[in-house]
């Protein structure tokens, strides 16, 4: 059964007006040391933990603007149209039917949450009802490109969208122009010049400053009480991380004041963002968050969170191996064929753009062969292949042909094959979603450990959002999961801990 709306009753929870505080008893394991045992050999002392935390959310949702980088892109305009054809209930006629707007794909629109039973009935909760979220209706939706294409122009460049739909959209988008943009070829592939006629000029500071105003001027004008700032612009090359240069907050600035080449827009648009205290997310695979941004974003205590959306292949690799491995099943061979004819196609034939792309794709089954020394001696690890090729009859129609080989039981070998076909810009639309609402509602979300004077906001580098990402940005010191069960646990539990509720523990023992 699922219910809409709840409220938990328990002497843990407060709700008042303007907030909802919780007491959270937070349980663990800590290995503590390793023991002799009477027959001489050793174990290890593991000793239950637990540590009491409170939080306190914020219940005021705000006005939110979303603004994204690279609108005019096949991502920024679907999503923008998937949102107002939700706003504004349209329908379409396909040629299987009539199709209605929905918001599949979003894990905070259209999942849910088992949070308990009524008379042995489970009892499911959407996602979104677990703590007061923005309505994705209601977002303001602005942006830059570097290509001055109207959105409903850009809609159709896409080539995603029915022709039906485009028909009912376009006159709501047409008005709709991106802010131009920071161009650097040095960055993205050659093949992207002729779309470049949107150009924000000058030095880089200059540029920065630019970003900054922008975001200040959409704020005013359209009168909304937050920002979140999101980069679904092209993939750039990796900037090379150079001591002196870009390795310390007041390297990046000296830098900035030098007008550096190194210094990618991506980076500059980053910057911009912090400076605003403004979270900003990283769609792409590009290592925008270079250690000077990063330590600039703990200083101001802006949220950043990144990187590459995990929308297909590697979400789909990263519940594989985890169910492989946990089976204990060792997988051997990893190999992961992309084709696909959009931009981001394209712009990814260039070997220093594909170069980042694959750097992402590459680590997302570490923590899992790293969980299991059973199967897998130190330092052993899958061969895992990657390759992308540029093909333009299919489109945003992405294709991914996977093979995973592992060995089974005494020496036997087991290979899986998988082929997925996908518009790109239909599964990373709501991902783009999930990630400007879930960054949102971080800014609201305040705890502290027992012992701790002041509650206190989660470490500007946000790993809540790793459900959502690649190539998971985390602390320094902090363990990076790619095991998707694992990240929506760690989302779905930290947002139940807000409401006083335990994890979901599937024990059922209430039926045992
Ligand atoms: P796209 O090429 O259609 O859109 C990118 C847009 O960014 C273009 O309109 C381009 O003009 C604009 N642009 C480029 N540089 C810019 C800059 N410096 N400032 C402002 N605008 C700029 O690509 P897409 O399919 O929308 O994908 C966008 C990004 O998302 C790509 O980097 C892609 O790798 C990443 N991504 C996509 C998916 C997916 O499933 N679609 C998954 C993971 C990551």
């Amino acid at each position: 059964m699922l219910v809409d709306s709840f409220r938990v009753d328990s002497p843990h929870v407060e709700y008042t007006e303007d907030v909802i505080k919780s007491t959270y008893e937070y349980q663990t394991t800590e290995f503590l040391h390793e023991q002799r045992k009477s027959d001489g050999k050793y174990e290890w002392v593991a000793r239950p933990k637990s540590v009491p935390y409170q939080f306190a959310t914020q219940c005021k949702v705000p006005k939110l603007g979303m603004m994204l980088v690279g609108w005019g892109g096949n991502n920024g305009s679907t999503l923008t149209a998937g949102i107002l054809a939700n706003k504004e209930g349209i329908s379409w006629v396909t040629k299987d039917g009539v199709q209605h707007a929905n918001y599949f794909g979003s894990l905070t629109q259209a999942s849910t949450c088992r949070v308990g039973s009524f008379r042995g009935e489970e009892i499911h909760v959407p996602f979104k009802s677990i703590l007061p979220m923005v309505d994705p209706n209601d977002l303001v939706i602005g942006g830059w490109d570097i290509s001055n294409m109207n959105l409903a122009d850009a809609m159709d460049r896409a080539r995603v969208l029915d022709i039906d739909l485009q028909k009912q959209l376009r006159p709501l988008m047409q008005d709709m122009v991106p802010m131009p943009g920071i161009y650097d070829p040095d960055f993205i592939a050659a093949n992207q010049e002729s779309r470049a006629n949107n150009l924000i000029k000058g030095t880089k500071k200059e540029q920065m400053e630019r970003i900054i105003q922008d975001i200040r001027t959409f704020k005013a004008q359209n009168k909304v009480d937050k920002i979140v700032v999101l980069w679904t612009a092209n993939t750039e090359r990796y900037s090379d991380v150079i001591v002196g240069l870009n390795d310390t907050k007041d390297n990046l600035f000296a830098s900035l004041e030098k007008g550096e080449k190194e210094i990618s827009p991506s980076t500059l648009f980053a910057l911009a963002c912090i400076h605003e205290q403004v979270p900003f997310i990283n769609g792409s695979p590009q290592n925008t968050f270079v250690p000077g941004v990063i330590e600039y974003a703990v200083e101001k205590n802006s949220l950043i969170g990144g990187d590459d959306f995990k929308s297909g292949q590697t979400k789909m690799k990263s519940v594989l191996v985890d169910f492989l491995v946990g089976a204990g099943i060792k997988p051997t061979s990893i190999v992961s064929y992309n084709h696909l004819g959009n931009n981001d196609g394209m712009n990814l034939s260039a070997p220093q753009t594909f170069r980042s792309k694959e750097i992402s794709k590459s680590n997302v089954v570490d923590d899992m062969v790293a969980s299991n020394s059973i199967l897998y001696a130190p330092g052993e690890h899958p061969d895992h292949v990657i390759v992308i090729k540029y093909v333009p009859y299919v489109g945003d129609s992405k294709r991914a042909m996977d093979e995973y080989t592992s060995e089974i039981f005494m020496g036997g070998r087991n290979t899986i094959v998988m082929h997925n076909t996908c518009e790109d810009s239909l599964l990373a639309a709501p991902l783009i979603l999930d990630l400007v609402l879930l960054a949102e509602l971080c800014t609201r979300i305040q705890f502290k450990e027992d012992g701790e004077e002041k509650l206190h906001s989660f470490h500007p580098v946000a790993t809540l959002l790793s459900y959502l990402t690649k190539a998971p940005l985390v602390p320094a010191g902090t363990p990076v999961v790619n095991a998707l069960a694992k990240q929506r646990a760690m989302l779905e539990n930290i947002m139940r801990a807000c409401i006083g509720l335990s994890p979901d523990n599937n024990m059922m023992l209430e039926y045992k």
